[in-house]
């Protein structure tokens, strides 16, 4: 069983095995989560991270501003690179789904929780940290989004050893607590 736990902070402070990122598809950082774990990671994550990208299939996709994005990681899936000089062994960049409310898109939401526990066990991670995916940019409701995040972790077989969500602010936090009590 993978133990659960609750930390108020930023995740790029975090000392774990791997560390989630709620990249876009592109894989060439953005705001938010994205830009803090570039920022402070340095210039090592983006140079795999372009890397990857070139290997990936061409994607229909657009951005939200609508521009074509070319290739990209597909929502909802997960790839890894090294954590530059973060405090972590690896950072696992997963891609969510922009909230919608005329498409049910939480079966892509699990899926980057999923996702990121399967690359970790493949990697021999034991502790992971993850922030609130798509709960900022992408508009998920926070309390919808760590109910995914907390179901979808508790259902997933996996050896990591500890989960740490990673909230950044104090309703996000009360949004996870809430899910574990
Ligand atoms: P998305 O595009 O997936 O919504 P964001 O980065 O905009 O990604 O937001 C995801 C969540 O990460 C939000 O709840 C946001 O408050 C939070 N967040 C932003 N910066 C950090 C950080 N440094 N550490 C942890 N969480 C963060």
């Amino acid at each position: 069983m993978t133990a659960i736990e609750l930390v108020r902070g930023d995740i790029t402070r975090q000392s774990v095995d791997a560390i989630v990122n709620a990249a876009n598809s592109s894989l060439l950082g953005g705001g938010g989560v994205d830009g803090a774990i570039h920022r402070r990671g340095g210039p090592a994550i983006l140079e795999e991270c372009r890397k990857l990208r070139a290997a990936l299939p061409h994607s229909r996709l657009r951005s939200s501003g609508g521009t074509p994005i070319g290739k990209g990681l597909p929502t909802g899936q997960a790839v890894a690179t090294t954590a530059g000089e973060l405090d972590a062994r690896w950072v696992i960049h997963t891609v969510g789904p922009v909230y919608s409310q005329s498409e049910d898109r939480s079966g892509l939401l699990a899926s980057c929780y999923r996702e990121s526990l399967r690359v970790a066990d493949e990697l021999g991670a034991r502790t992971i940290a993850f922030p609130a995916i798509s709960t900022g940019i992408y508009g998920w409701p926070i309390d919808d989004g760590a109910r995914i995040a907390v179901e979808t972790v508790r259902a997933t077989h996996t050896s990591v050893e500890e989960a740490r969500f990673v909230l950044f602010d104090e309703r996000a936090y009360e949004a996870f607590a809430a899910q574990l009590r």
